[in-house]
């Protein structure tokens, strides 16, 4: 059934491709500053958000072609190599390539410091990271230097308390003691410069760190965050990976290795997961176990974080915690299961939007769909065995995987469906899983969640991932119940339209889909919305 390209030419990866028209990310991002530039200039917020958005539509935003060179332009052909350390990231919000890439960029760098002789360290006096392109034309208003702040004096981004960041956010002028071998010196935000927006960079979002002994650089590395949370640097080498045991770039193939070999699409997704990382399944199941207990604790601390402002322009309110004590409240039980996982969602939703911790499933923008179902099957809900949850991710993975292969992750390319669209495919099919059912089911669940994000725009209300992002992520999670809920009580094998049809559709969508509805804050509710 699955009309696939000709080509075969897979859409690239979250947050790097240019798309047809040439707009892109980076002009989206561009944008954005401009638009927060015009309310800080004018002292006061712009009146008509339609007028803003034209105005910063003509800012000249740095246009970077991908360089060949990099691997993740090279990844984009045969069957499908990704694994799930790779896919499932965590660490602060609100974007995997602004804040997650680069806290990861300064944290490698920081290891690599340590790793230096004792003689030379004992030289050293300071550390030094320049941002270039679209991270230092839109990263103040993402907080990328706090991030990079964080990961060069050696917190790592998947631990960092969140408090750190927000008192750092609070008074930006405190230093840091970072000490390596015998030195200690002091580090700060100033270490953090916003560089050259323009210029010959291999990828947009260009770093570059360095280790000082006064004038003399003792060690330099550049580096680039190439989107998901993804990153590579200057003469990156990928790892080594096997040959996956199951080889696939389709769902109907994932299914027919299922079949033929009589295992759940999770037991084959786990079986290529240890030919291609050459990991143990011991270690697979930890990483997917620190991943799942990231989601709860997403989630429990957006529900338990007070009533207050986002931060930004907007000024929105939170809601999470609100919507959770009136839902539980609610006479009509059934409601009230859409009201409690609404919450959750909204509770990582908000997370992401206050620069707090994230897990990338599939990007910072979604990142309250999957959390939501997480915990509404484990300790907010169901309770679900861990090793069920575990399946889930992995089948949810998967899902992902060929998302990003046959179509795209990113909300530049293909708008919405791509990020809130996938996860809801993600979870539906998680949620499938996790309670035994037939891998037609769970193939069936994604594609009924896909289908009805189908052609879903991003046009983020002053370049803010809020709204409609936040309640965007709770109709994520409910849809992906409702996909599942179909595809579990309906006779699978009547499903008219599988799931490799619909990503193809959705790439389909991407191609054609206006630019304005790309993440750039030219259509939809980004100029209808007025801010006052
Ligand atoms: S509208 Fe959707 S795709 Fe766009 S930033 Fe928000 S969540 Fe991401």
């Amino acid at each position: 059934m699955s009309n696939r390209r000709d080509d075969d030419a897979p859409i690239l990866d979250p947050e790097l491709m240019s798309n047809d028209t040439g707009i892109d990310r980076r002009a989206f991002m561009m944008r954005s500053a401009m638009i927060g530039a015009v309310a800080v200039l004018s002292g006061s917020a712009p009146a008509n958000a339609k007028e803003t958005a034209a105005r910063a539509a003509s800012a000249t935003a740095p246009k970077v072609p991908l360089s060949p060179d990099l691997q993740v332009v090279k990844n984009s052909k045969g069957p499908v190599m990704t694994v799930v350390d790779e896919f499932y990231k965590v660490g602060p919000g609100p974007s995997s390539s602004h804040t997650i890439g680069p806290m990861r960029i300064t944290y490698d760098f920081y290891q690599r410091c340590t790793k230096l002789p004792a003689d030379q360290l004992a030289k050293a006096s300071a550390l030094r990271v320049n941002l270039f392109g679209s991270l230092s034309a839109t990263g103040k208003g993402h907080g990328t230097e706090r991030a990079c702040l964080a990961g060069i004096i050696g917190k790592e981004p998947a631990t960092i308390d969140p408090a750190f960041l927000d008192e750092l956010a609070a008074k930006p002028d405190q230093t840091f003691p970072v000490k390596l071998g015998s030195a200690t010196f002091d580090v700060s935000l100033k270490d953090v410069v916003f560089d050259d927006t323009h210029g010959d960079f291999p990828h947009p979002n260009t770093m570059r760190c360095k280790l000082l002994a006064g004038d003399k650089v003792l060690l330099e590395q550049e580096y680039y965050s190439v989107g998901g949370g993804f990153i590579e640097w200057k003469g990156y080498t990928p790892p080594k990976k096997g040959q996956p045991k199951y080889p696939y770039s389709t769902m109907k193939e994932l299914q027919q290795h299922a079949e033929k070999n009589k295992l759940s699409i999770a037991q084959v997704l786990m079986a290529n997961e240890l030919a291609v990382s050459g990991r143990s399944e011991a270690e697979v199941n930890a990483f997917l176990d620190k991943i799942a207990g990231a989601m709860v604790a997403i989630v429990k601390s957006g529900l338990a974080a007070p009533p207050g402002t986002l931060p930004g322009p907007i000024k929105l309110k939170t809601k999470a915690g609100e919507v959770y004590k009136r839902a539980q409240d609610d006479t009509f039980e059934k409601q009230r299961g859409v009201g409690v996982v609404s919450a959750y969602a909204l509770a990582g939703s908000e997370e992401n939007a206050r620069g707090h911790l994230v897990v990338t499933a599939p990007t910072g923008g979604s990142a309250g769909v999957l959390p939501a179902i997480v915990y509404a099957l484990g300790e907010g809900g169901r309770k679900l065995p861990q090793e069920k949850i575990r399946q889930g991710l992995l089948t949810a993975a998967g899902v992902g995987y060929l998302c990003k292969h046959n179509a795209t992750l990113s909300a530049a390319e293909g708008g919405c469906q791509a990020e809130i669209g996938v996860a809801s495919a993600m979870g539906a099919a998680l949620i499938a899983q996790a309670h035994d059912f037939d891998n037609q089911v769970i193939a069936n669940a994604a594609e009924s969640a896909l289908e009805h994000h189908l052609g879903m725009t991003c046009d983020p209300v002053a370049g803010f991932v809020q709204i409609p992002c936040i309640e965007r992520c709770a109709y994520g999670a409910v849809k992906a119940w409702t996909g599942f809920m179909i595809a579990s009580n309906e006779i699978p094998a009547n499903r008219r339209v599988d799931f490799d049809t619909t990503v193809d559709a959705m790439a389909l969508t991407a191609k054609e889909m206006n630019s304005k509805y790309k993440e750039t804050s030219e259509g939809g509710l980004a100029v209808s919305v007025t801010l006052c």
